[in-house]
């Protein structure tokens, strides 16, 4: 156990470099990186393994069983722990509080969806004009960047006061559009780069060797008392789960992979071992800088994301208040509710 301990600890962190100068090398290492985790993960699993009552498929007894029936949960809510005690699900589930997203969130989304924009629209230009060169693609992508952001920017702004984001609206657009650039670059060399290995090559195959990822993958999670329409960010064809964060990095994000890992386990029936956390952050010039961690998807996330899980509808079922932890997170987006009745 001691053993499994330290391997469920592996996880690589690979800074990449800004894209005006090294997209190609990026491109590369992103590759190798996702192949050789996979193979790091695939060899932890048959030394250490993962307990077969740990699997997604366990669904129908315990630990994976959910304790209670008929509630459903989204995994970010269990698995965001800003809230230590959880008085964060009481409130939105017991009290049935609702709260604004903070400025934070509302910046976290916009780059989601420049993300999920990007690699969707490049898929429908390659499908749809049947283009197999990455320089159209990326005159294609680019002519279309002003259109799509402030379609993006609209309707994330939409929720919160435009006074609150006023002086941020600037940084937010340069940040969007440097965003889009960097990965319109990544999935045009990546047509390039799929074209120059295979000689013959048919459109269909192009695409999912170059754009494999598919964005916001459904997933039902009931089976695990988890909500019927889960959205992994990224998945990917090898049966990687990956989730995109822009803020500060926590250690409870691994528990978001560990979620939707036992999610598509219930659902699929095959196993998903390896995970990954994607940082988007900016430099001083506004440009992003991406840092991948992987996660083996073992043992101990497994148990740990259930317990959370387990504590959650305990604490719904009981109508449980679970009090103030010792420190609240300063942008909790329940602060003033939770201060006003300290
Ligand atoms: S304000 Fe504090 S107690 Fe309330 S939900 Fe946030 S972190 Fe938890």
């Amino acid at each position: 156990m001691k053993k499994l301990h330290t391997y469920s600890k592996i996880c690589y962190n690979w800074s990449f470099l800004p894209f005006k100068k090294y997209f190609m090398v990026f491109n590369m290492m992103i590759l190798y990186r996702l192949d050789s985790a996979l193979k790091r993960v695939n060899l932890l699993v048959s030394r250490v393994g993962v307990s077969s009552e740990l699997r997604g498929w366990c669904w129908d007894r315990p630990p994976v069983e959910p304790p209670v029936h008929g509630v459903y949960l989204p995994i970010y809510e269990l698995a965001n722990r800003y809230c230590e005690s959880m008085r964060d699900i009481y409130l939105r589930y017991v009290e049935g509080v609702e709260v604004k997203p903070n400025v934070a969130m509302v910046e976290g989304r916009v780059y989601h969806e420049v993300v999920k924009s990007v690699l969707t629209l490049a898929k429908k230009v390659v499908y749809g004009l049947d283009i197999v060169e990455g320089f159209r693609l990326l005159q294609i992508m680019s002519s279309r960047r002003k259109s799509y952001l402030n379609g993006i920017l609209k309707s994330c702004l939409k929720p919160i006061d435009a006074s609150d984001v006023e002086s941020e609206v600037a940084r937010l657009k340069a940040r969007a559009c440097n965003l889009w650039n960097y990965l319109t670059l990544y999935v045009s060399s990546n047509l390039d780069l799929v074209r120059s290995r295979y000689r013959t090559i048919e459109l269909d195959s192009l695409v999912a060797l170059a754009i494999p990822h598919i964005v916001e993958f459904k997933v039902d999670g009931t089976l695990l008392g988890l909500s019927r329409e889960l959205s992994v960010d990224v998945f990917n064809p090898q049966n990687v789960v990956l989730e995109i964060k822009t803020g500060r990095r926590m250690s409870f994000h691994r528990f978001v992979v560990g979620g939707y890992a036992l999610a598509l386990e219930s659902a699929n029936e095959v196993p998903v071992n390896l995970g990954a956390v994607m940082y988007i952050h900016f430099d001083q010039r506004n440009l992003p800088v991406v840092t991948l961690n992987y996660h083996f998807i073992g043992d101990e996330i497994r148990r740990d994301f259930l317990e959370l899980r387990d504590t959650a509808l305990e604490i719904i079922y009981n109508e449980r208040d679970p009090g103030l932890p010792p420190k609240c997170y300063k942008y909790c987006v329940y602060r003033d509710y939770c201060r006003g009745r300290r």
